[in-house]
């Protein structure tokens, strides 16, 4: 069976066996295959329908087929798709002009993922260090342990956890780690790491850590950490690359912290599923200049056109209100749940619409119990590390939906612990 068929008819092991002949191991998969999506509900080949928390790990802001996403990439696809940034793509100017004006950011280098945003934010960093930043030589750019910022080999170094980093040394120098939400941690370590020509240049933070179990930051923490940055020269960098365009109830993640950033990055959500990044940076520290950095594909018309057409629809259709009070709704069914299995489940932590609960540390059932659980019943959700469920629907989920994807959850609960 060729390829082209093996996703449009229910998976025999024969399939799973010819998918895996051909495609790397890099994925753990579940044994099912999606071929239809609408508003929040997916359509397995088989048939079976699932309310849908996952949301292409948080990136189909406005879920499935939704209607001003078919217009903009059909308008789009029928004008023009690709160029080259050769030449001037309007939507991209389009898209970096909104972006702006609804964030603290004043220029925007458009690429294809959350890695290359991040990539393009540590190269800034370095050049800004190198050119401004007393000619540092060695600059330093300290990151959080329990953090997530991407594969590539300068992200997969910056993401402060030792599992994504084993077999692939050696890793790129210039990078520290401190302990999430611990101010004594950075300033400690801006002390011991200044020796000559090297120190830190860059505190490069997620503003809710996400893969790292959906860890909200701490605002005291965001406000000292910000005031250090002012005070000893240092670059703030913010990865917003899984919280951002809505998902925390604000815009950006940092609206929830009341802390402005130098520097920060988005992807995931930003064209609703679509393929892009974004790194947005302060005039002051724009320190690109051409030849410096570029993506072939970055900013291209069809998906700026597409990523405006989300960022407006989140506007129109008021769904930073509905995120909040979708937010506030699934996290007080969580917290039922919660007190209904205390010896289960230990915390509720999360902001808008991105939430985990969290399992017990010496439960002996995992994230993948649950997950697998509750996606027989019907409802698909994202681990965050072995004991955490995360839940990041899409931003229209309504009422009804948030209320069915906690009943299933509670039978799948039940079913778990049989
Ligand atoms: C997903 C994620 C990334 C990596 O994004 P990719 O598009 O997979 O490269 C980086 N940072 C954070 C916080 C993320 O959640």
């Amino acid at each position: 069976m060729s390829p082209e068929t093996l996703l449009k008819e229910p998976l025999s092991t024969f399939e799973v066996e010819e998918f895996n002949h051909y495609v790397m191991n890099t994925y753990g998969r579940f044994p099912i295959a999606i071929e239809r999506g609408e508003g929040c509900y997916l359509w397995d080949t088989q048939g079976k329908k699932y309310l849908d928390f996952v949301a292409g790990i948080a990136t189909c802001t406005l879920g499935h087929a939704h209607p001003a996403m078919i217009k903009a990439v059909t308008e789009q696809i029928n004008k023009l798709h690709h160029v080259s940034n050769f030449y001037y793509v309007p939507e991209q100017g389009q898209l970096a002009k909104w972006i702006v004006d609804h964030s603290c950011g004043d220029r925007v280098f458009f690429c294809n993922s959350g890695a290359e945003a991040n990539e393009a934010a540590i190269k800034l960093v370095r050049k800004y260090a190198h050119t401004v930043l007393e000619f540092l030589e060695k600059p330093i750019i300290l990151t959080a342990k329990a953090s997530f910022h991407g594969r590539t080999l300068a992200t997969l170094t910056a993401t402060g956890q030792p599992k994504y980093q084993q077999h692939f040394d050696p890793l790129v120098p210039g990078f520290a780690y401190v302990p999430y939400n611990d101010i004594k941690a950075v300033e400690d370590a801006i002390t011991d790491l200044d020796e000559g020509n090297s120190r830190v240049a860059a505190i490069m933070l997620e503003t809710l850590q996400g893969e790292g179990g959906v860890r909200p930051g701490d605002q005291e923490y965001f406000t000292r950490i910000r005031e250090i940055c002012d005070d000893n020269n240092i670059l703030l960098v913010f990865d917003e690359v899984q919280v951002g365009v809505g998902r925390t109830g604000t815009l950006w993640g940092y609206e929830q912290l009341g802390v402005e950033p130098d520097i920060f990055t988005s992807a995931k959500g930003l064209a609703g599923g679509i393929p892009i990044g974004a790194m947005i940076s302060k005039k002051f520290c724009d320190v690109f200049e051409p030849g410096n950095h570029a993506s072939t594909f970055g900013g291209n018309p069809f998906v700026c056109a597409t990523g405006l057409a989300v960022l407006k629809t989140i506007e129109t259709d008021d769904l930073l209100e509905n995120v909040q009070a979708r937010g506030n709704q699934l996290r007080g069914l969580l917290r039922t749940i919660l007190q209904k299995y205390p010896g289960v489940f230990n915390e509720v932590r999360g902001w808008g619409l991105i939430n985990g609960l969290e399992i017990k540390a010496e439960h002996s059932l995992t994230s993948l119990d649950f997950l697998k659980a509750a996606m027989s019943e019907g409802l698909l959700i994202a681990p965050a590390g072995p004991k955490v469920l995360r839940f990041v629907p899409p931003l229209i989920v309504s009422e009804s939906e948030i209320n069915q994807a906690m009943a299933i959850l509670e039978t799948a609960i039940i079913n778990c612990l049989g």
